[in-house]
């Protein structure tokens, strides 16, 4: 059954998509409404294609999806999005048994071409709709699932399959994979599936099981920090790291790098060769501490989860070393940890985020603060006092030498049917 839309910017979503849906379309009436969120990982970064733990959370900020069935098998589709890709409308054939769709121009087209394709509940028949979404695009906290998610679950209405979520989001992660050639883990498409108002969601990636962490203290707040860059080195980086961490396991005679233990990894340093074992160290390493984390913020330990987000930092960190070491010989008055051993094992952070990180852990009241999503640019996430918010936003937009953008967010729902 539908539910009633609760995230503040989910209303004025709706209705811009309702109107271009009307300016694109004739007037055709909108009949069919989908939500999706984004997400922000608090904690186990690239431990997803790993088979090993992540904690992420759902964003109040998503995308919507919003249309109508039409009879004569095509489907026409419209971003309102400024951000993708030109053209910001594509018309296409419903895929028919023996014509396949392909992935093509435009890129962001491919996202919604891929979840049709692998839809479990089709054929799927002609439709027109409109997209519109609050998630920063290309900005860490995963617009890509999010269209994914609200495509799957607009096409639950109009063809509907057997309703299984696990196989939902296998399914959306199949289109990312396909026809986006993004070789992606599970935890995005699975967060925005069935994330769950208040609660972050330990995800072992393994066994596909989840635990469910209330996250509703109201002394405590959710900072994301949008660096407002992303280096082109994204695309070319996460499949060099995927193939290097399934090296890492070949070597180690092992299914996944869940499987290997530090001391294993010890004694096969010179066989996997130095890059190899680093990469390998923080997966073993940070899928350890995801699972801490997670206990930690069971029991309302802040402080210890505030320092296991540092060390998962420091151990995702660029070579950006000066910044970081700046930081750590400042007094953090939150406990924030940063005397831990910078390590810089997986590399995949730059110099902007490990600014906004050392930024945050001078402020009082921040309990830990990492680089979250694949790196290369896109967000930090803040844990702190709820009192602490305004102030850090200040100080680190100070600090930092670009232009940051905040997000304060609670942990949302999954994807859902909008009512109309
Ligand atoms: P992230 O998932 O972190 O936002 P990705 O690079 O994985 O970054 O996905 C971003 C891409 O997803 C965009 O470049 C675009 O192609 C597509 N996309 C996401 N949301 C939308 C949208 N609302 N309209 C059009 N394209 C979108
Ligand atoms: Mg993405």
């Amino acid at each position: 059954m539908a539910e009633a839309p609760v995230e503040p910017g989910l209303a004025p979503l709706l209705a811009a998509a309702c109107r271009a849906h009307g300016a694109a379309f004739g007037g055709a009436a909108v009949v069919l409404a989908a939500w999706a969120p984004g997400r922000v990982n608090l904690i186990g970064e690239h431990t997803d294609y790993n088979g090993g733990f992540v904690l992420p959370m759902a964003l109040q900020l998503g995308t919507v999806l919003v249309g109508s069935p039409t009879q004569d098998g095509t489907i026409s589709i419209l971003t309102t999005s400024a951000e993708a890709d030109e053209p910001h409308r594509v018309q296409f054939p419903a895929p028919r048994q023996g014509s396949p769709l392909s992935p093509g121009q435009p890129r962001w087209a491919n996202y919604i071409k891929g979840v049709i394709q692998h839809y479990r509940g089709g054929p799927v028949p002609g439709f027109n709709a409109v997209i519109a979404s609050d998630i920063p695009l290309g900005g860490g906290l995963s617009s890509s699932a999010a269209l994914e998610v609200a495509t799957y679950t607009f096409l639950q209405q109009l063809c509907p399959d057997d309703g299984d979520l696990v196989a939902k989001a296998l399914a959306c992660q199949k289109a990312e994979h396909t026809f986006a050639s993004m070789p992606c883990g599970i935890m995005d498409q699975f967060i925005s599936v069935m994330g769950k108002e208040g609660h972050a969601l330990l995800i072992d990636c393994r066994s596909l099981d989840t635990v469910l962490v209330p996250l509703t203290d109201a002394s405590l707040a959710v900072l994301i920090t949008n660096s407002n860059v992303r280096h082109t080195l994204t695309g070319s980086e996460y499949p060099t790291r995927r193939r290097q961490c399934e090296e890492a396991a070949a070597t180690l005679g092992k299914g996944s790098l869940r499987d290997a233990t530090m001391a294993e990894l010890e004694v096969a340093r010179s066989r996997l060769g130095e890059e190899v074992y680093r990469r390998a160290r923080h997966v073993v390493g940070e899928i350890a501490r995801t699972a801490q984390a997670a206990k930690a913020l069971q029991d309302r330990d802040y402080r210890t989860f505030g320092r296991l987000m540092v060390e998962s930092h420091n151990s995702l960190s660029s070579a950006c070393r000066g910044v970081l070491r700046k930081a750590s010989q400042a007094s953090v008055p939150g406990g924030a940890g940063m005397r831990q051993p910078i390590t810089d094992d997986y590399e995949v952070s730059c110099p902007e985020l490990d600014e906004l990180v050392a930024a945050a852990l001078e402020v009082n009241g921040v309990y830990g603060s990492r680089m979250t999503g694949g790196g290369f640019g896109g967000c930090t996430v803040t844990l702190l006092e709820a009192g602490a918010a305004e102030r850090a936003q200040h100080y680190i937009q100070e600090k930092y030498s670009g232009t940051a953008t905040f997000y304060l967010t609670k942990p949302a729902s999954g994807a859902k049917v909008l009512p109309l």
